[in-house]
């Protein structure tokens, strides 16, 4: 055996080992317990961070403890990869949003690949892929059928030199975070979900979540 740990060798031989034999892909079974574990779906920004990091690997430790304990356990990825972050990037840089992130998907994939994350790569979702979002399209037309989504007018944050609408916490001090323009109240046609509808409710059904503490 040798002296010292050396992970190049040894992590890239085990990796390949789980992703030739599928190890963490997961099967209906009804026979055995089953066990969900999602982190979260990271937005993909290009790299990783430490932040990620330490999510994924609690979550790593908890979906193998419970697989040892003989749970089915499914344990998939994904990609919070819509919007207006995208677009920003995509004007930063000057590219188009979509290659500006499936280049960076390829790149946190190939990062928590690298980290020996136990992934069942073949449910891997992207929400800017259509094979995604036409459920998210299904479920706004619903919405819309039953009256749930509205337009209307309402001030936005506006800025005139990106043309962009901008978050709230894209605002610093009444400036762009990207060009430091002053940032103008816009009035323009939005989509709403009309989500007071459920607040009663989502109120009186807190009461059915045991174990929760009352604060
Ligand atoms: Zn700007």
């Amino acid at each position: 055996m040798k002296e010292k740990y050396t992970p190049h060798e040894i992590e890239t031989k085990w990796q390949q080992h789980w992703s030739d034999a599928k190890t963490f892909s997961t099967e209906v079974n009804r026979q055995r317990p089953e066990y969900y574990v999602l982190e979260m779906f990271p937005y993909p920004s290009g790299n990783l961070h430490m932040g990620h990091v330490r999510n994924y690997s609690i979550g790593d430790v908890v979906a193998r403890f419970k697989a040892m304990q003989g749970y089915n356990v499914l344990h998939p990825m994904g990609w919070d990869a819509f919007g207006m972050p995208a677009e920003n990037a995509a004007i930063k840089h000057g590219i188009h949003p979509a290659s500006w992130t499936w280049d960076n998907i390829a790149n946190m994939r190939r990062q928590q690949q690298q980290l020996g994350l136990s992934y069942d790569w073949d449910r891997e979702v992207a929400t800017c892929h259509p094979d995604y979002y036409k459920w998210t399209q299904w479920l706004f037309q619903l919405f819309y059928e039953r009256g749930l989504a509205y337009k209307k007018k309402a001030a936005v944050n506006w800025c005139n030199d990106c043309n962009t609408v901008l978050a709230n916490e894209q605002v610093v001090n009444g400036q762009c975070w990207r060009c430091d323009s002053i940032v103008v109240k816009k009035e323009l046609e939005q989509w709403f979900f009309k989500i007071t509808e459920y607040a009663d409710r989502l109120l009186s059904d807190l009461g059915e979540l045991k174990g929760w503490p009352e604060r």
